[in-house]
C-alpha cells in the first residue's frame, strides 16, 4: 500500500494536490507519495511558527523539558513502528534502526530536556567599578530545519530538540527521499501535547520548498545538514540577509590513518564499520584510508575478509549487516565512482566488479557490495570527492608528518579515525588534523556534550550542548552597578 504523506502545519495534517514519489530502496517499488509543497505551504508554515513563537518563547524551561520528555516517551513507545518505517524508507538494516537510530532520536529529546534545565549563564564582577555583569539568553525566533536522507529521524530530531528546548519554533523540511519517519513524528508531537505551531513539517523538493523556506524573511535561523553543494547554495541565496543565522553541517571525505603499531586484529570490526556502516552513507565514515607501508598487506587482507563477510541483503532480515543505498539516483552516483576506478587503473580488491551479488537479492533494489579499492593517486577523484557509499579507498604512507599533510590535503574537514597504540602520537596527530572530530581506536562514539561540526567545506558552526543553544538564542550582557 502506498503511504500518502501530508504536511503538518499548526498541528493540522494538510494534504496537498501535487505529489512526488518516493521508493523503497530494497525493491524499487513506490512507497510514499510525498507532498510537492510550494510557496503557499511555506508561507503558512512560517506564519504558524511565527505566531507560536509569541507564546512558546515565554514558556518556562520546566514546561518545555516536560514536553520534550513526553516526545521521547512516545518515540520509545513506538520504536518498532518507527524503526520499520525508517528501514523501509532508507534501506538500513532493521537492527540498526531499532537498536541505534530510533533510540537516539528519543535520546536527542531527553538530552536537551535535561540540558535546558541545567543550563547556566555566566556572571563576572569588577569590584573597583562596583559592578557586576551577567549574561542571559533569549530565543531568536523561527528556525528552518533542513535534514538529509542518511539518518532521517536521528538527524531531524537532533535539530528539533535543541530548537524547541531553547524556546524557538520551527519549520522542518526532511529529505524528499526519506519523509516517512518525520511524518510519523507529527502524531507523536500531538500525543505529547506540543502546542500548535511550535513544530511544523513541510515535505517536498529541496530546490523548491527548501529554497522558499531559507529565503523567507521571517526565517531568522537556518539549521541545515546535507551536502556541501546545497550548503553553498543556501549561503548564496541568503547572502543579502546577514542577520539570518546559518548553521551548516556539510559533507566529508574523512581520512582513516593506520599507524605501524595499530592493533588490527582488535579493531578490524570498528575499522570495517568506519568504512561500511549504513552502506557508507554516514558523513563521518572514513572513506580514504592511509595505512603505514609496513602493515598494508595485513590491513588489506583483514579488511577484504571483513567486507566479504558482511551480509548484504534485505533490511528486514535479521542477519543483514548492510542494506541497499537510498535511491536509484544515489546508486548511479556511487557506481559511477567504481566505474571510474576501473578506468583509472586502480585495483578493486573486493565488492562491485569483482564479486558476485548474493543470490536472492531483489534485482530492482539498489544494492552495492562493500568495495575496497587500492592503487590510487592522492589527486584521484576517488580520494578527493565524497562518494558516500560502501566504497573505501586505501593507500600507503611512510612518515607521520607526511600522512598529516596528505590527510589534510582535501577540501573537507569533518572527521578522522586514527588507529594506534602510541598515546603521544594519537594526541599529536589529532591536534594537527583539520577535522571537527577525531576518533582514536573507535568510530562513531558520540557524547552529545561535545561540539560537533566541520572545518573547511564541511560546514560552519557546532551542534551539541551548549553549542546548539548558542545557535538558537541571542546572548545579552546586563551590567549592574552597586
Ligand atoms: P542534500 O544537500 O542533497 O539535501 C539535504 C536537504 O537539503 C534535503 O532535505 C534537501 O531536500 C534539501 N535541499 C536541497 N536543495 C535545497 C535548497 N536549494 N535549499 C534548501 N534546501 C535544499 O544532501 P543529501 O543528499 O540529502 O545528504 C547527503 C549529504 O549530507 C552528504 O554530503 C553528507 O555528507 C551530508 N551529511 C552531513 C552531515 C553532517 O553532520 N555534517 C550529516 C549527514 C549528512
Amino acid at each position: 500500500m502506498v503511504i500518502q504523506i501530508t504536511n503538518f502545519i499548526n498541528n493540522v495534517f494538510m494534504p496537498t494536490s501535487n505529489h512526488i514519489e518516493s521508493y523503497d530502496p530494497s525493491n524499487g517499488q513506490l512507497l510514499c507519495k510525498v507532498p510537492d509543497s510550494g510557496k503557499n505551504e511555506c508561507d503558512m508554515a512560517i506564519e504558524a511558527a511565527a505566531q507560536a513563537f509569541k507564546t512558546w518563547s515565554m514558556t518556562s524551561q520546566m514546561e518545555r523539558a516536560k514536553i520534550l520528555n513526553r516526545i521521547a516517551d512516545e518515540i520509545e513507545k513506538n520504536i518498532d513502528e518507527l524503526a520499520k518505517a525508517e528501514s523501509q524508507d532508507q534501506g538500513k538494516p532493521l537492527s540498526i534502526s531499532t537498536n541505534f537510530e530510533i533510540p537516539r532520536a528519543a535520546y536527542n529529546f531527553r538530552f536537551f530536556a535535561a540540558a535546558i534545565l541545567n543550563h547556566k549563564n555566566e556572571s563576572t564582577e569588577l569590584p573597583h567599578l562596583k559592578s557586576f555583569s551577567y549574561t542571559t539568553e533569549v530565543p531568536s525566533g523561527v528556525a528552518v530545519l533542513i535534514s538529509p536522507w542518511n539518518l532521517p529521524l536521528y538527524l531531524l530530531t537532533w535539530k528539533i530538540a535543541p530548537c524547541i528546548a531553547s524556546g524557538c519554533t520551527c519549520v522542518c523540511k526532511p529529505s524528499e527521499f526519506t519523509s516517512l519517519t518525520a511524518f510519523l513524528l507529527c502524531d507523536i508531537l500531538l500525543k505529547a501535547g506540543l502546542p500548535q505551531g511550535v513544530v511544523n513539517i513541510v515535505f517536498g523538493l529541496g530546490s523548491k520548498i527548501g529554497n522558499d523556506l531559507v529565503t523567507h524573511p521571517e526565517a531568522k535561523l537556518i539549521s541545515f545538514t546535507g551536502g556541501t553543494v546545497t550548503g553553498n547554495v543556501i549561503r548564496k541565496v541568503t547572502a543579502n540577509e546577514p542577520a539570518k543565522r546559518l548553521s551548516l553541517e556539510l559533507g566529508g571525505k574523512n581520512p582513516g590513518i593506520v599507524f605501524q603499531d595499530a592493533d588490527l586484529n582488535k579493531h578490524i570490526k570498528a575499522i570495517g564499520n568506519s568504512c561500511f556502516q549504513n552502506s557508507g552513507q554516514i558523513c563521518l565514515c572514513s572513506s580514504r584510508y592511509y595505512v603505514h607501508v609496513s602493515r598494508i598487506n595485513e590491513f588489506l587482507d583483514l579488511l577484504v575478509k571483513h567486507a566479504r563477510g558482511m551480509v548484504v541483503g534485505d533490511p528486514f532480515d535479521k542477519n543483514t549487516n548492510m542494506g541497499p543505498v537510498v535511491s536509484k539516483q544515489h546508486y548511479d552516483k556511487v557506481m559511477s565512482y567504481i566505474d571510474q576506478a576501473a578506468k583509472l587503473g586502480c585495483e578493486i580488491l573486493c565488492g562491485e566488479t569483482v564479486d558476485e551479488k548474493p543470490a536472492g537479492l531483489n534485482s530492482n533494489g539498489y544494492y552495492i557490495l562493500p568495495t575496497v579499492i587500492t592503487n590510487l593517486e592522492d589527486s584521484s577523484p576517488l580520494m578527493q570527492e565524497e562518494i558516500f557509499g560502501p566504497v573505501v579507498c586505501v593507500t600507503t604512507f611512510h612518515e607521520e608528518d607526511e600522512v598529516i599533510e596528505r590527510a589534510n590535503n582535501n577540501r573537507y574537514g569533518l572527521a578522522a579515525t586514527l588507529w594506534t597504540n602510541d598515546v603521544g602520537r594519537a594526541h599529536r596527530v589529532s591536534r594537527a588534523l583539520l577535522a571537527g572530530t577525531t576518533w582514536i581506536n573507535c568510530f562513531l562514539v558520540r557524547d552529545l556534550n561535545m561540539p560537533f561540526g566541520g572545518f573547511k567545506d564541511s560546514g560552519a558552526g557546532r551542534e551539541g550542548y551548549p553549542y546548539s543553544f548558542e545557535f538558537f538564542t541571542e546572548k545579552k550582557t546586563i551590567c549592574v552597578n552597586y
